[in-house]
């Protein structure tokens, strides 16, 4: 708790409201890239790792959270980006999994790893089954490395045809 009596576990139900500013229906919490919340004196430190280095959106990201705190009369707020260990899809909540799904973005996949390549001493990945968000189907094709974002890959689906946004980054 710091002096005007905020608690950490408030900071964190803040920062919860604090939307992705490429994907508005997931909050940055469950995005995972808030890595922890103290306070230092007066100051509220707030740890953010981005998706992936010199991910353009992390300056929006830095503001919107100072902002969201700034208006809960934390005056100080004090950002620190921390690149290692980098990001990981398994930061990112159930919750955050599930509302990316609804907003039509397949959810990021565990990458099996290859045994037969383990074996060889190289850590070679298979390709992610991605599922269409739509309906489902894990009948599906990338299309283009690249969606909207950096972030994202597009793909499409073989079943329904819908072209749907898969969030790559890991
Ligand atoms: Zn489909």
């Amino acid at each position: 708790m710091n002096a005007l009596g905020v608690t950490l576990e408030q900071v964190w139900a803040w920062l919860g409201e604090v939307a992705d500013p490429e994907i508005p229906v997931i909050s940055v919490v469950d995005l995972g890239i808030v890595r922890g919340v103290a306070f230092e004196g007066d100051a509220c430190v707030v740890t953010i790792t981005p998706t992936y280095s010199g991910c353009p959106a992390m300056q929006v990201i830095a503001d919107s959270v100072k902002e969201a705190l700034q208006a809960h009369g934390l005056e100080q707020v004090r950002i620190v980006s921390q690149l290692a260990p980098a990001w990981t899809t398994d930061w990112m909540s159930e919750a955050g999994k599930a509302a990316l799904k609804g907003y039509g973005i397949a959810p990021p996949v565990q990458q099996a790893i290859d045994i037969s390549g383990l074996h060889a001493g190289i850590r070679s990945r298979a390709a992610p089954q991605v599922s269409c968000p739509n309906c489902g189907s894990a009948h599906t094709q990338l299309t283009s490395e690249f969606g909207s974002t950096p972030c994202k890959a597009l793909y499409k689906c073989l079943d329904c045809r819908e072209p749907f946004d898969y969030f790559k980054c890991h």
